[in-house]
C-alpha cells in the first residue's frame, strides 16, 4: 500500500489536495524497460490515470 506519496501530477485521477497520491498502491518503472535509472526523470509512475 502506498503511503505518504507526494506527487505533482495534477491531472492524474489519483492526485489529491496537498499533493498527495490517493491510490492504494503505485507502480514506478524506468523508461524503456530498464531496471536501473540514472536520474530522476527516467522514473515514471505507471499507475497514472488521466482525469
Ligand atoms: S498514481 Fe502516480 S501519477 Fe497519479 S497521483 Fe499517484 S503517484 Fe501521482
Amino acid at each position: 500500500m502506498a503511503r505518504d506519496v507526494k506527487c505533482n501530477v495534477k491531472n492524474c485521477h489519483y492526485w489529491g489536495q496537498g499533493q498527495e497520491c490517493t491510490a492504494s498502491a503505485i507502480e514506478v518503472n524506468v523508461d524503456g524497460g530498464a531496471e536501473k535509472a540514472s536520474y530522476v526523470a527516467e522514473t515514471n509512475c505507471h499507475t497514472f490515470k488521466a482525469k
